[in-house]
């Protein structure tokens, strides 16, 4: 989905040990498969500050990583912190709506439950 301007989250929550939920203030009910999000993560760690190359190896992320504290940051953003120890990623709402993987977000059909 397209982040309209003063729409934030208002809830998280999880559907399933996979999926991440997001409630947002306009009423959109976005989902996320967490892996796909870890895969995502905008930290220096893993994409090249320079080239905006992705640097990290989804072979070397879990199938079955999950978060296990989502904070949020600022008034722009969450901080989530895995299950393989990885905490440096900020991912802000444009980000998070921008990956949105909830049925009508994705044509091809969203996130299985
Ligand atoms: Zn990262
Ligand atoms: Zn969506």
């Amino acid at each position: 989905m397209e982040l309209r301007d003063g729409v934030v989250p208002t809830g998280l929550g999880q559907d399933g040990p996979s999926v991440l939920t997001v409630r947002w203030s306009d009423g959109h009910e976005g989902r996320h498969r967490v892996r796909d999000l870890r895969l995502a993560c905008p930290c220096a760690q893993c994409v090249d500050e320079w080239t905006g190359e992705r640097t990290l190896d989804p072979a070397t992320v879990a199938e079955d990583v999950r978060p296990v504290s989502i904070d949020p940051v600022g008034r722009y953003g969450i901080q989530i912190e895995w299950s393989d120890g990885h905490a440096t990623g900020i991912y802000t709402f444009e980000t998070l709506a921008t990956l949105c993987s909830c049925a009508p977000c994705t044509p091809e059909g969203g996130t299985p439950a």
